[in-house]
């Protein structure tokens, strides 16, 4: 017996059509007491999986005085049934598909609570279906990351990863351990039998193999992580150069404060933006020059720190005036290893800066006019060129998540140091000891040996309804 829970699963605004999603030992019971099919068939023997047609009626109202007595219908709607086990939670579960009136959808839930049902927690869903063995945790982490998905590629990525993309790699990993395991506690159990050589071998072409697995799935995890979260890009140079003038014309809109105070931005803005398939998180910055104004200096340093962590660095020049000791300074600050883009900008102006200075400089540069929106285009088009891994069509194979990175890599170095024991031929129970290690590791991945605690903390990341 599982309490019987409820929740709009949809957005809490008007749209076409709305859900509520029922799961527990009474979700069909209660929801074929308020639900008339038009066909006449009673929910508790409609077929799994089929939509009926027919009327969400409140009898928590009935007029008793009438004859017959009158419900009040809410809604006309369509109803699914899914039985457990092969439902989405692993319970017995219904759906209801409403009109997306916020109004019908929370009178549905209040006669629901009449009966019994109570509100699911965030994540409900899915730490039910979790729970009952129907997706362990690198997949119910997946439904997360395919709802906050915010560019193509992460979407695709995270489907693959739905489907078990990740999960048989990582139970084949657990059983190729477990077997290692397995002998060595033999060894230990019956200390008269040595390992021969020969079992050695395979043992340690077994952890190497593991080794090599894990490694390429880790170096996957550094290159994706902005396929999710996005390319932190730090918009850097003098003041007045028009940072925010270019931050407000990659977004398309008004965010970033404009004025003609030179040090007017004097804290880090960020906002997300698409170029393409592109996710750019983009970071206007505080502009650099030397400045004894405290707050100022604090942005700068802000700003630096921006530079030092960005995956691409917009340089913004004022293409109005000749080229600043300054501007150098910034284009030598910025570490070689990150991409980066020189923009001239105020384009519109006459042009008085050198370009043939800039080309000296060996780095990549547009025109633009802010201003003006002119040149935003082939920017956007150097910028999709420095990142083609949006374009990529990734079916899960990818680590994004740092969960899963932190616990491979935890793994990872007690095979290592498993394979050298084993090499050195030190004592069972010392390789023994890490094996657990990172069985323990990968048994995290997928939840297999999880504290429920840090489960149910993963899963108050959901939103309600899921
Ligand atoms: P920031 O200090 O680098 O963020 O510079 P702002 O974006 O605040 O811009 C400083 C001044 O330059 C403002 O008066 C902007 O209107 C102006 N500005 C920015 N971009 C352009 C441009 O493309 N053309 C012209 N003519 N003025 C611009």
């Amino acid at each position: 017996m599982t309490d019987t829970i409820a929740a709009i699963a949809t957005g809490a605004t008007v749209s076409a059509i709305g859900i509520i999603r029922i799961s527990g030992s009474n979700a069909i019971s209660v929801a074929s007491s308020i639900f008339r099919a038009t066909n006449g068939i009673c929910l508790t023997n409609a077929d799994d999986r089929r939509m009926y047609y027919g009327e969400i009626i409140d009898n928590t109202s009935i007029d008793e005085l009438s004859s017959p007595p009158q419900h009040n219908t809410i809604d006309f709607c369509l109803c699914m049934v899914s039985r457990a086990p092969s439902s989405y939670t692993g319970e017995d579960t219904v759906e209801f598909h409403c009109h997306g009136s916020p109004i019908v959808l929370s009178e549905v839930m209040r006669i629901l609570f009449s009966h019994g049902v109570r509100q699911a927690l965030p994540g409900e869903f899915t730490k039910r279906a979790f729970l009952n063995g129907r997706m362990d945790l690198v997949q119910a982490e997946a439904v997360i990351d395919i709802i906050e998905s915010e560019t193509v590629a992460a979407a695709q990525n995270a489907a693959g990863q739905l489907h078990g993309v990740i999960s048989l790699k990582m139970d084949s990993v657990y059983n190729k351990l477990t077997d290692i395991l397995a002998h060595f506690h033999a060894v230990i159990d019956y200390p008269d039998e040595d390992i021969d050589e020969f079992n050695i071998q395979n043992y340690l072409s077994s952890l190497y193999s593991i080794t090599n697995e894990l490694q390429e799935m880790l170096e996957t995890h550094q290159r994706s992580k902005v396929l999710r979260d996005g390319v932190p890009t730090a918009i850097v140079g003098r003041p007045n150069t028009g940072k925010s003038s270019l931050l407000n014309a990659l977004l398309g809109y008004d965010r970033a404060i404009v004025t003609e105070i030179a040090g007017t931005t004097r804290d880090t803005i960020e906002e997300k933006v698409l170029i393409g398939n592109v996710l750019l998180r983009l970071i206007d910055t505080a502009g650099l020059r030397k400045t004894n104004d405290k707050v100022e200096n604090l942005g700068i340093t802000r700003s630096l720190e921006a530079i030092n962590t960005a995956g691409l660095v917009l340089l913004v020049l004022d293409g109005s005036e000749p080229l600043h000791k300054e501007d150098i300074d910034a284009l030598h600050s910025i570490p070689s290893e990150i991409p980066k883009i020189a923009i001239i900008n105020k384009s519109d102006l006459p042009s008085t800066l050198d370009i043939n200075k800039i080309a000296e400089l060996n780095v990549e540069f547009c025109t633009v006019s802010a201003l003006l929106g002119e040149g935003i285009h082939s920017l956007s088009e150097k910028i999709k060129e420095i990142f083609p891994e949006f374009n990529s069509s990734p079916s899960g194979e990818l680590i994004t998540n740092a969960r899963q990175a932190e616990a491979i890599s935890k793994a990872l170095s007690s095979i290592r140091s498993a394979s050298s024991a084993l090499a050195d031929t030190v004592t069972p129970d010392a390789v023994l000891a890490d094996i657990e290690v990172a069985l323990n590791a990968i048994g995290e991945v997928t939840g297999k040996t999880m504290r429920e605690d840090i489960i149910f903390r993963i899963f108050e990341r959901f939103c309600v309804g899921k």
